[in-house]
């Protein structure tokens, strides 16, 4: 008999009919013998619909009370899971986050799991029932709730494989495994059969939202076995593992595309030591994450910089480091909403040269001018013109071979 954690996503529980259709496959599960525990996000859309009812009364909401409005949207979802399962007679029974002890430290909207006391999930298993957890919550220490960001559920899935020693975690959702690139763009993308933690990661840190880094960062960590696939379908999937050999003959295996940045520039900063420590320690004290950071070569004792981080915190860095400009003695500070990053990602960089060139050249030959660029050892990174990623998405695409012959 087999553990399995199974996360459905939220067009997996968008209606009635596919709440249903999510119980007959649980119960398809535990037919084979397996203890199931699943986790559910909330219906397609409801988390945005919550966050805009926020809005609708402040355009700065409190963080905390955010949180406390957007968890709703999964308890509604594990209470019709386990009424349904209940229904085809099959003992279940729905939890939020803090009844499993899923505590979180303090930072709303992005909290990180810090431990999960699953015993209740344990007596539960023991009784024969089907366990339903509520994906993308938990609890601080001091009783508040928290979220763990967009797209937490698949964090709280692979969180609770992990606690549980599970011996499968599937992520169920609306495509059948994790492609070349996101197959709404390219229609010729390939399914992977299967792909390195390390390079799952770089794709879902560059905007492949298939998983969110953070379940991709315990699955590494506890060694999770970990396998994307569709809820509507019974095809493979994907498996995300270790590394292995074969893995490294291929040069590329994806191309992801963010459009939820926004580049910040700050223009003539005085260059001299401290600076950037000044600007990005209060910016990181905030919980803003600052992804690519460029500086200028100084010119006459002044230099510009650049940075790229989510949109959504565009105007707190802004009054940041507007705040800190008399101080630092910066001129102006330039917003950018207008862009996108297309990051090409794979292991076999690493033992093969020039694909970056290649990255260029193909980008040039189409016309796309690079505002950014940044490079780790299996990945580059390039910042665009906002309506001009999806072409280069295409362009990269062809280019490295990764479609359908
Ligand atoms: P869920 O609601 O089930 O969590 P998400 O919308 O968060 O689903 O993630 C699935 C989506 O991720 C797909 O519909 C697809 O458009 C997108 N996606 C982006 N990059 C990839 C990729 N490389 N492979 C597969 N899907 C991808
Ligand atoms: N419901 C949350 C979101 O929309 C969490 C999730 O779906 O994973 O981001
Ligand atoms: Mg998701």
């Amino acid at each position: 008999m087999a553990l399995i954690v199974q996360k459905y996503g939220g067009t997996s529980v968008e209606n009635i009919d596919r709440i249903r259709h999510v119980a007959r496959r649980v119960i398809e599960t535990r037919q084979k013998g397996n203890d199931v525990v699943v986790v559910v996000s909330a219906m397609a859309g409801e988390t945005n619909r919550l966050i805009a009812l926020a809005n609708g009364i402040t355009a700065d909401p409190d963080r905390r009370e955010l949180d406390q409005l957007v968890s709703t949207g999964e308890q509604v979802t594990i209470a019709l899971l386990a009424l349904a399962l209940q229904d085809m007679n099959q003992p279940a029974r729905s939890f939020v986050g803090h009844q499993v002890k899923i505590t979180t430290d303090s930072s709303y909207s992005r909290a990180r799991i810090k431990s999960i006391d699953a015993k209740i999930v344990k007596d539960c298993l023991k009784k024969g029932e089907v366990v339903v957890v509520a994906g993308f919550q938990g609890i601080d220490e001091e009783g508040n709730i928290t979220t763990l960001g967009r797209g937490g559920s698949d964090t709280t899935g692979v969180a609770l494989a992990a606690a549980l020693k599970a011996d499968l975690c599937e992520i169920y959702t609306d495509v059948d495994g994790v492609y070349t690139t996101d197959p709404r763009i390219c229609s010729d993308a390939l399914k992977l059969k299967k792909i390195s933690y390390e390079e799952m990661l770089e794709l879902a840190s560059q905007g492949a939202k298939v998983l969110q880094i953070r379940s991709v960062e315990f699955a590494a960590k506890y060694g999770v076995n970990l396998v994307v696939r569709s809820s509507f379908n019974h095809n493979e999937g994907t498996l995300v593992c270790k590394e292995d050999k074969s893995m490294e003959e291929v040069i590329v295996s994806g191309i992801a595309l963010e459009k939820g940045e926004a580049k910040v520039s700050l223009r003539r900063v005085p260059d001299r030591p401290g600076v950037a420590v000044r600007v990005f320690g209060p910016i990181a004290k905030a919980d803003i994450n600052v992804d690519m950071i460029v500086q200028n070569i100084s010119e006459d004792g002044f230099t510009d910089m650049t940075f790229t981080m989510p949109r959504t915190d565009l105007s707190r860095a802004r009054k940041i480091i507007e705040q800190l400009s008399p101080e630092i003695g910066l001129k102006r500070i330039d917003a950018d909403e207008d862009i996108a990053k297309v990051s090409v990602v794979g292991v076999g960089m690493r033992s093969h040269a020039g694909i970056a060139a290649k990255v260029f050249e193909t980008l040039a030959a189409k016309k796309i001018n690079i505002e950014m660029i940044s490079t780790s050892e299996i990945k580059i990174s390039v910042v665009v013109k906002k309506d001009q990623g999806e072409v280069a998405v295409k362009a990269l695409h062809a280019a490295f071979e990764l479609g359908k012959k």
